[in-house]
């Protein structure tokens, strides 16, 4: 496939895998340094943003007539033409309105759930690494332009279509593009001009991962002109606004509304021939029972419940990818945490340098380059103790980070905290890091890998030749080498005063690296170099403090019955140790990776019961762990941040990224990214999570109740041949509509339940009304129907009119809902207390409102003549708060009752 022509873009045009490096960097007239601001601000002007065309958005008008489609909606309509035909002109127009208005509430709902989901999506757009007058920037995505240089690693999302000039271990993976799901090597030489996309190995395209190793290259398309944007792929579908729940929910309406047509039908026939009705009469009644018993406006209530929690959520930086997580999330049993920077805080400081002569204590904190170096009491000269300065120098030069002075923050790193770590040190020591890169260039680099656990850069040396520096975890390093100290002090090494002396630092918690060196004549670096030969330097302990609210967060876990498990590539001591301070595990046990591997998985089932600490393990044991914790039965979050990490993170039931270290590829497969990297976050999104369940469940609680009652007047009134509706189909429709916008909606800002964190995780199997709650939805539907129909008939047989007592009978039923509303609040907690009745604003809101649309219903003659109203006595008002406190007692009654019943069993 050879790229098309561009007719609407002025980049120089030709088959970029076949051009070797340099045209390639005329051709875009850019050079290794990146391009100027400028530049990139004229391309981007030209070119446009690098964007995939997006699925166009369903249309506002798409989207309000498919509020139209509803079985309710077409039993309104049918009854709208029907009183037509009878005559009845303003029942016609009110059903028409209330559809309408109906339809009008669902679309701008529904806008408000999408807008704050889109919000939220918005948080996760992609940023990618590039040169920009000869810096390194990070930018987001769609503002690259061709000739662009970025920077890539494993676990990136390939930003835009890149001529690769600099290749290191570099493995891409191309299913989106190829379907093809091994990754592929690849490299800076040019291929043949017919090489086919999947053989274009100095290519790196949009939409592909890197899978290992890291690239620079040179954007040479972007937006719909790469290869994938030509292929017509569209940006990932968003995802529809619905969960498990929510459809079991849906689907449930669609049934209920199915039989309630059904039950109509029956109690047609059973009125008009049993009960003496006429057809007009036992029409209106049908209608008005079918209008009463649909819960139309509940799956409208759920959605905007669930989006309102995923919105509170993402305040409380949790930000979830995939919406069924929000359901897990509140049945979650066991999370299991990476350690650094998710349970501390990813701020190392070198507190402790081991020599081969003794340790070396260095002060100060942070990122701070001030600090002194002491040994025995004594202060120590880095720069004239040679070890010691050989070193830091080491640890520097090896260490792709750079540390430098935030206004706001101090002393920031950017790059990896441990190699921070080392050039906090280098400054302490005086080091001039820059005056030590010209004078010792780097010719090549063996990246930091967890697989591997070292990372080894070639220099130039001063004195003639080459100096390869490595540095790494001990049981890594330790092998490598063959002396200890400097060349001519320089002894055979002392394997077991290095084991000693690093368990003696990891006991301390510390994290420890050994740092060694070795001259060679060698032009490249490769792992056959630093196989042996190696000379240790020593090594350096640093403290990674744990992140205080972490500590709280893992209580309150337990308290929840939640089990925290922390996996970390550390050393099985330092994390054992870190653990214990931590109130993870018991400080004596640790399975490290390599005890795990030798494990069949019946032994590991048995072994991740027991243990809590898993130290020195790599992304492949993650997997393992969350399956064999997931063979009991248990609900497992897992959190990563590396391209490895997202088998483990896919298979989990909640699969946590990290926002700020997290490599893309963790945060696709993840079900929720952290923005803060803080374990404290998970366990608010599982409060929040179950804060979701619970208020889904109370609006289900509280809402069905409504139709419940009403179905029941209008049932009665066949039944027991009552003369008159005590309440009509128009009014019916008024109540549903009035306390769907104010009362259920108050709900879904109803905060968490005290004690939340205190009850054990929900069971993922359990419905979510049970045989109880459906209890409690009958009790307080027939309680609210006797109150309805018994004060409609009282205020008859006390002389008013029809129209007043209906007047009653509605208000009485919107009373009832209104305190009902109260009891909603805690399912099973007593609501009798201040806090009970006046927490929630939203619902005190909620209230006013009401109180006023139906002062209006009552009073006002439009709304007298729409909905067949009339004024009511001002005594009658008395009765009406009467009924309202009477069913909020006596449901409270209920609970405590129930309470106390459960209590005793
Ligand atoms: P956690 O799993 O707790 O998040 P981690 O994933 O950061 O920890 P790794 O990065 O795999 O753990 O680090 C494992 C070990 O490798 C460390 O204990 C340290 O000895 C060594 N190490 C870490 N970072 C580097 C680095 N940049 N260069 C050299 N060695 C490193």
């Amino acid at each position: 496939m050879e790229p098309q022509s561009r007719s609407d873009v002025s980049v120089p045009e030709g088959a970029w895998h076949s051009k070797p490096v340099g045209e390639i960097l005329q051709a875009f007239e850019v050079s290794e340094a990146g391009l100027t601001s400028e530049a990139a601000r004229q391309r981007l002007a030209e070119h446009g943003p690098n964007q995939l065309p997006q699925e166009a958005p369903e249309g506002l008008l798409r989207r309000f007539v498919r509020q139209f489609n509803d079985v309710l909606i077409y039993v309104l309509m049918a009854a709208a033409v029907i009183t037509a035909f009878l005559g009845e002109w303003i029942d016609t127009g009110v059903i028409l309105a209330v559809v309408l208005i109906n339809a009008v509430i669902g679309f701008v709902q529904e806008g408000k759930a999408e807008a704050a989901l889109e919000s939220i999506r918005k948080m996760l757009s992609l940023n990618a690494l590039v040169a920009r007058d000869g810096r390194r920037v990070t930018v987001e995505a769609d503002q690259i332009v061709p000739g662009d240089v970025v920077y890539l690693e494993s676990g990136d999302r390939v930003p835009a279509d890149v001529r690769i000039i600099e290749a290191r271990n570099l493995r891409v993976e191309e299913a989106a593009l190829t379907g093809e799901s091994l990754p592929v090597e690849k490299q800076t030489d040019p291929v043949a001009p017919t090489a086919e996309l999947g053989d274009r190995s100095c290519m790196a395209y949009s939409g592909t991962v890197v899978t290992s190793g890291r690239l620079t290259g040179v954007v040479t398309a972007t937006g719909r002109h790469t290869e994938i944007g030509r292929i017509g792929e569209m940006v990932a579908r968003v995802e529809k606004l619905t969960t498990p729940l929510l459809r079991a929910v849906n689907r449930f309406g669609k049934l209920l509304s199915a039989v309630i047509l059904g039950v109509a039908l029956v109690v047609f026939f059973f009125g008009l021939g049993l009960r003496g009705f006429s057809v007009v009469e036992m029409f209106l009644i049908v209608v008005s029972l079918a209008v009463a018993a649909i819960p139309e406006g509940l799956p409208a209530i759920m959605t905007i419940t669930l989006a309102l929690g995923v919105q509170r959520m993402a305040q409380r930086n949790a930000i979830i990818r995939r919406l069924p997580a929000v359901e897990t999330l509140g049945s979650v049993t066991v999370i299991c945490s990476d350690k650094t920077g998710t349970l501390t805080r990813n701020e190392m400081t070198v507190t402790e340098v081991v020599l081969p002569d003794g340790n070396v204590a260095v002060s100060g904190t942070g990122y701070d380059p001030e600090g002194d170096f002491e040994q025995d009491g004594q202060p120590v000269d880095p720069a004239a103790q040679r070890n010691l300065h050989t070193l830091i120098l080491a640890g520097v030069l090896c260490n792709d980070a750079e540390v430098r002075q935030d206004p706001e923050k101090g002393y920031i790193v950017d790059g990896d905290p441990t190699e921070g770590a080392m050039v906090a040190l280098g400054m302490k020591a005086g080091l001039d890091r820059d005056q030590l890169q010209r004078e010792r260039r780097r010719v090549d680099v063996i990246p930091f890998e967890s697989d591997h656990r070292f990372m080894a850069t070639l220099h130039d040396n001063p004195e003639g030749g080459r100096l390869i520096y490595l540095k790494g975890a001990p049981e890594a390093v330790l092998p490598l080498c063959e002396r200890q100290g400097l060349e001519g002090d320089a002894g055979s090494l002392d394997t077991a005063f290095w084991e000693e002396r690093t368990d003696v630092l990891a006991e301390k918690g510390y994290r420890v690296l050994a740092v060694a060196c070795k001259e060679t004549d060698h032009d490249t670096i490769s792992f056959e170099d630093v196989q042996d030969g190696m000379s240790l330097m020593g090594c350096v302990g640093m403290i990674d403090p744990p992140r205080p609210e972490a500590i709280q967060a893992i209580e309150e876990c337990r308290q929840a019955g939640i089990r925290v498990k922390m996996i970390t590539g550390d050393h099985a001591v330092t994390a054992r140790s870190i653990g214990a301070r931590m109130g993870i595990g018991d400080g004596e046990k640790a399975l490290t990776g390599r005890q795990l591997e030798e494990m069949d998985d019946e032994q590991l089932r048995q072994a991740v019961l027991d243990h809590d600490v898993f130290a020195r393990s790599s992304p492949e044991h993650k997997l393992r762990l969350v399956e064999a914790l997931q063979s009991h039965g248990e609900v497992v979050s897992m959190t990563g941040d590396g391209v490895n990490d997202a088998p483990a993170l896919k298979r989990a039931d909640v699969g946590v990224a990290m926002g700020i270290k997290g490599s893309e590829a963790s945060k696709e497969a993840a079900a929720m990214v952290l923005a803060d990297d803080n374990f404290a976050t998970i366990k608010h999104a599982v409060e929040e999570g179950r804060t979701i369940y619970d208020n889904l469940k109370k609006t289900i609680l509280f809402i069905l109740p409504t139709n419940g009652a009403e179905a029941l007047i209008v049932l009665a009134t066949v039944l027991f041949a009552f003369n008159q509706l005590p309440i009509t189909p128009v009014q019916i429709l008024w109540v549903n509509m009035i306390t769907a916008v104010t009362l259920a909606l108050a709900l879904a800002f109803e905060p968490s339940e005290p004690g939340i964190m205190r009850r054990p995780p929900r069971d993922p199997n359990e419905p979510i009304v049970s045989g109880y709650l459906l209890w409690r939805i009958g009790f307080v539907s027939v309680l609210v129907a006797c109150f309805a129909i018994g004060l409609f008939f009282y205020e008859l047989d006390n002389g008013v009119s029809l129209l007043s007592a209906r007047t009653m009978a509605v208000n009485v039923l919107v009373a009832g809902q209104l305190f009902y509303l109260f009891n909603s609040r805690f399912i099973m907690q007593s609501s009798l207390s201040l806090k009970g009745l006046l927490s929630n604003r939203a619902a005190l809101m909620a209230v006013g409102l009401l109180t006023l649309f139906q002062l209006m219903f009552t009073y006002l003659p439009p709304f007298q003549l729409w909905f067949g109203t009339e004024a009511i006595r001002p005594v009658d008002w008395l009765l009406i708060l009467g009924a309202g406190v009477a069913v909020f007692f006596i449901v409270e009654l209920e609970k405590a009752v129930v309470r106390r019943w459960r209590k005793a069993r």
